[in-house]
Parts: structure tokens; sequence; C-alpha cells
């Protein structure tokens, strides 16, 4: 910790806030990654650090990055933005209608993406996401269309664009290798493929299997073998680096995907990785101090996440955190299989009662006997019958109708899990959409982040820094 507070210190003092001549942009969005997430996930490593034994942040990279700011997230007709007018105004520098993927509000291309115009300066590009390639954020930087769930053209736009190197968990609706034919890419499924791949070849790397959504697993999930951000950006710096100039837009989709579903743990566990992607940059800068651009970001908050609740009144309780093994997501995926499953449909109802509670007690270490106090985060009758409740939903004993009322799209059970565990860590989430406040925003390479400025404002700062040199 301290070598690399030091490294920080001796990095960020030595060389000038403004790069001279940028050659490598990094450009990360954290989807749906509000100040709340960020600074509760900094608490949470705080008191990892401290076993406890003292309140205090541990600063994450991007926080450790010099020059911090704000930027406004408003879309052209929302004050509350989605993430394709968000990345629009990110990518392109323009405000857009909510759904809309890099075109004005007339659905008429008013200006070139960032993406695009870096390309011909002669800048290598690198999208990467833990998402699909052809949702909203990725897609602004490449594709223009009207919708953002046109999959299949925006897909197309891709095929046309043909960026350097492509990651993500795949794409949604067409085939890598229908829509990247013509020899030019290398299509793999790991970064070890990529070590001895042909100089000439593009790169498109995504998982055989991908997780829910098309996507990589959280962090939270990840088994040994599963694809990181910080594994994929390093072997992109790795590879572009060679070949000159590079832009590269990492996001960390499934930030968000956590934050609509208010699953605290994944939350904070996402946050870390993505920015343990960051870190990659930062080592990179420190070969490359007046080369280097870093800018770090999120297109909106998700969630409307502030830290205290009444429940739990000034106190945060970090304990909680460690206590969920899986995602919302891996939760829903394993008890949907056991629902599915023949010898569970026998059983009757109390007893399929007991299957899940035996799940729960396994995923989110969730216990009806009190014996487990210390292991397991004894349920209170409140609590068991919400969870009844929920399941009787997820187990068809209660219409589907009325679910839909009470628990929107979500897993019942994973959404009510979720907010047991919110509650007693102390994270309000009052919503499970995108909220209208700023966001933060983290630099290296140039002081013109400081402000609070619009999001619109950064793909114009990040072209006039290429362009003055
Ligand atoms: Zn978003």
């Amino acid at each position: 910790m301290l070598k690399r507070l030091l490294f920080l210190i001796i990095l960020f003092s030595f060389f000038s806030l403004n790069a001279k001549d940028i050659k490598y942009i990094f450009y990360f969005i954290g989807d749906g990654m509000g100040r709340a997430q960020v600074e509760g996930t900094e608490y949470y490593l705080s008191y990892l650090e401290s076993k406890g034994n003292y309140i205090g942040r541990k600063k994450l990279n991007m926080s450790m990055l010099p020059v911090q700011g704000l930027a406004s997230t408003f879309s052209y007709d929302s004050y509350i933005t989605d993430s394709a007018a968000a990345a629009t105004a990110l990518g392109s520098g323009y405000k857009t209608k909510n759904g809309t993927v890099a075109l004005d509000e007339n659905l008429k291309i008013k200006d070139r993406t960032l993406a695009e115009k870096l390309r011909d300066k002669g800048f290598q590009i690198a999208l990467i996401t833990s998402v699909s390639i052809d949702h909203a954020t990725p897609a602004c930087f490449y594709a223009h269309r009207a919708k953002r769930k046109d999959y299949v053209n925006i897909a197309k736009d891709l095929a046309t664009f043909r960026p350097d190197f492509l990651a993500s968990g795949g794409l949604k609706k067409t085939k890598a290798q229908e829509i990247l034919k013509g020899g030019d890419y290398l299509l793999v499924n790991t970064t070890k493929e990529i070590l001895n791949a042909p100089k000439n070849k593009k790169i498109y790397l995504a998982p055989k299997t991908p997780a829910s959504g098309t996507s990589l697993p959280y962090a939270i999930d990840r088994k040994e073998g599963d694809l990181s951000l910080k594994e994929i950006c390093r072997s992109a710096i790795d590879r572009l680096v060679k070949k000159g100039k590079f832009f590269m837009m990492l996001e960390g989709g499934k930030i968000d995907w956590a934050c609509h579903e208010n699953d605290s743990a994944t939350v904070v566990k996402e946050i870390i990785d993505f920015d343990n992607a960051i870190a990659c940059a930062v080592e990179f800068a420190k070969k490359y101090p007046d080369e280097t651009l870093i800018v770090v970001t999120a297109d909106h908050e998700c969630g409307a996440c502030t830290l205290g609740r009444n429940l739990t009144k000034y106190k945060l309780f970090f304990d909680v955190i460690d206590k969920q093994k899986v995602s919302g997501e891996k939760f829903t995926f394993l008890s949907s299989k056991i629902l599915k499953e023949k010898s569970f449909k026998k059983l009757d109802k109390e007893a399929q009662f007991k299957e899940i509670l035996k799940l729960i007690k396994e995923t989110y270490s969730m216990s009806i006997n009190e014996k487990d106090n210390n292991k397991y985060l004894t349920l209170t009758p409140k609590e068991l019958s919400r969870i009844k409740n929920a399941f009787d939903y997820v187990a068809g004993y209660k219409s589907v109708k009325e679910k839909k009322v009470l628990y929107g799209v979500y897993d019942p059970l994973a959404i009510t899990l979720n907010d047991i565990i919110a509650k007693r860590l102390g994270f309000a989430w009052s919503s499970t959409s995108h909220s209208g406040v700023s966001v933060g925003v983290s630099a290296y390479g140039s002081d013109k982040f400081s402000k609070h400025i619009d999001n619109c404002d950064i793909p114009k700062i990040i072209l006039d820094l290429v362009n003055k040199k």
C-alpha cells in the first residue's frame, strides 16, 4: 500500500499535470457508478484494512488520479439519462434523446464519434466492456442508430467500423464470425491466444460461455479461467503499444446491472474490479508520463444510492458485504435451476421452501438458526416472511401479474435478499433505475477535468488535447 502511494506521489509530482504529446488515451466508464457507490467501496476497503478498528477511506486508483471533477449527466429530453444518450454525450459530445445511439434529437448524425475522429488521426481503437459489445455504451463509439436495442444494425455498424481490439461478453443478436468475417480479425476466447496472434490481425475477444445477458461474470462470481477487465486491459495494452498510438474505451458495464438490482455487495466488488483495470493504465502512465491521458467517469448514477438509512442511523456495517458469496444474478441462476428440478416439484410447499432456504444460507449466508450468528446473518421473523412471500411468486403459488407489480422485471427472491443486505449494511437504494445526479470525473494528463463540467465536454476536451499538441 505504502509502495503504491509513494509511486503515485512520485509519478504525479514529477510530471506536469498536462501531458505534452498525447499518444495513449484511456477512457474508463463505470456504468451506473455513482459517487455513493465509489465512496461506499472506499469505506469498505478501509474497513477491511483496519479490520473495523477505525474509520477511514482507502482511496481507489481512480480517486488517486491528480485531477478530480464532476460531470452533469442530463440528456436532451430528460433530467435522468439512459445509457445510450449518456454514451452519445461521452462518445460524441452532444445531447440526444434517451435510447438513441450517436444520433441527435432529429435522428441525424450531428458529429462523428471520438473513436471515429481519433482513428483518422492514426490512433488504434480498442473497445472493451464487461457486457456485450453491441450494448449502448460501447455502441455509441462506433454505431449511429435510432434505437439502442437495434442490435442487428448496431452489429452491422461494428462490422463497418472494425476496431483494432474488441473484448466483451459477446454479441447479443449476431455471431462474431459472421459480422467480423474477412480475415482481418482473430476471434479468441482467452488472452493467452492473443500473445502469439499475427501482428496484422485485429482482435475480437469473448468468452466461450458468457454469463447472463451476454456478459462477463461478475467479479464476485468469477472462477479461475474467467476473463477479467484487468487482464483484458493489460493484454490490450501489450498488443496495441507495439503498433503505436491508441485510444481505449473500457466500460465496467455490470456495475450498472448490479445497481439496478440494488445488489450492494456485488456493486462494491464490481467497482474494485473495474478499478483494478484502471491500475493497469496508471502503471502504463509511469512508463509514458507525457504521452498518456487517463479519464475515468460514469455515464450516470444508478439506483439512487446513498450511504445511511433510518434503520442503521449513523452507522454502516461493512462486515455484511462479505457474507454475500454470489451476485443476485448467480443466485437467480442457481434458484431457477432448483425450481425446475423434477424432484423439487414433487415436494410439498414447506419442503420446497426449506430447499430454497438451504441455497440462501450457502449464497447469502442468511440463516434461521440463531446458533449460526457469527458466520451467518440470522433472519428476523419479518425478513423471513418477506423471503417466504417472494418464494410464493417464484414458485408459482401467487399470480404472475401481481409479481410484476411488486417486483418489476426482477427476480423476487434475489431483489428481496439484496434489500435485506442493503438494510443491514446501511446502503439506501431508492430506485431500481437511474438517477439524475452528477458523476465523478478523474483524470491524469490534463487539468481540464478539474471543474464541474458537463458529460458532453469530456470528448471535446480529449480531442482538443490531441489536436493541440
Ligand atoms: Zn449506463
